[in-house]
């Protein structure tokens, strides 16, 4: 929700609060909280816990500055305002999806002269949505097709001086259902930038995998999709940590079926009692 204003999200919570919600922030499940604590003291526990930090590059990156992850720098632009985020003249952006287009349009708008999004396939394998393409396009983002970053070079201070890259050529499609690509030797071309920034999406929370008998399919929780009951009966899930990704109003959905889902299943252990 960090498109919302702030006034509106409290405003949301105050709302949920009033419903009686004991909301507890600065908690971590598995850090401050045990999952065998939560088990024992509640009889549902939805888990609605979205996706880890951002995926890796894998390239030669490490210590240098100026190179960032996107999630950070968006949380940046959230926490410091506008005015105290540091940003490169000129920025490159790794990635095709709706992430990479909100940095590369905060860098814009932050003042970045050149910003380039660098991405392995071409337009039409993009995950960005249309609206997000045009919007980026607008705003005078510079699309940089099948290419795929090799390294950061860095200057004599250990800023990022330069992006090398390497174009790519499409083949049939792979497990993701859009075109494979592969690197096309001795194709290597180096921008110059002063920043990087990678938004290749999101790791999956390896917390999940200590839940007991919990269904995990590529690290996302399996439910079914009529009560968001997890393979653990107690547990019930929904969002990003169940599509793998997806938008707010997708989160909200699950939630509200979660809750009849939970609704029903305690219904029908008490009268199990009940009966008993
Ligand atoms: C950069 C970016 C831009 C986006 N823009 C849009 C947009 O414009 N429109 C749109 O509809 N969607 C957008 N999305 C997607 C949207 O944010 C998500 O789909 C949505 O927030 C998913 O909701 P969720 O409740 O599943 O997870 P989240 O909103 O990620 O919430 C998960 C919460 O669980 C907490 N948590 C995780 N692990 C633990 C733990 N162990 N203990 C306690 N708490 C924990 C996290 O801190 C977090 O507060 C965007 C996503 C990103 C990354």
């Amino acid at each position: 929700a960090y498109k919302m204003r702030a006034e509106d999200s409290m405003r949301e919570t105050e709302m949920i609060r009033a419903l009686g919600v004991d909301i507890r922030n600065g908690v971590t499940i598995g850090r401050d909280v045990s999952l065998e604590q939560l088990e024992r003291e509640y009889d549902a526990i939805f888990l609605g816990v979205g996706l880890g930090e951002t995926d890796d590059l894998n390239i030669e990156a490490d210590n240098i500055r100026r190179c960032a992850d996107a999630l950070s720098f968006i949380e940046k632009t959230k926490t410091n305002g506008f005015d105290h985020v540091q940003i490169g003249t000129q920025v490159a952006v790794i990635g095709g999806g709706n992430t990479a287009i909100d940095v590369a349009t905060a860098a814009r708008r932050l003042g970045a002269e050149v910003v380039y999004m660098i991405y392995r396939r071409s337009r039409e394998e993009m995950s960005a949505f249309d609206y997000e393409y045009e919007l980026a396009k607008v705003d005078g983002v510079t699309f940089v097709w099948q290419a795929a970053p090799v390294r950061v070079v860095p200057d004599a201070r250990g800023r990022a001086q330069g992006l090398v890259c390497v174009k790519t050529e499409l083949g049939p499609p792979d497990s993701s259902s859009r075109r494979s690509f592969r690197p096309i030797p001795g194709s290597e071309f180096t921008l110059e930038v002063d920043m990087v920034v990678r938004a290749l999406g999101q790791k999956k929370l390896a917390f999940l995998q200590d839940i007991p008998n919990l269904k995990l399919d590529g690290g996302k929780v399996v439910v079914n999709a009529e009560t968001m009951q997890t393979a653990n009966p107690k547990y019930f899930a929904g969002g990003d940590c169940v599509n793998g990704g997806g938008e707010v109003v997708d989160a909200v959905a699950h939630g509200k079926r979660a809750a009849r889902g939970i609704h029903a299943a305690l219904a029908a252990q008490q009268r199990g009692v009940a009966h008993a």
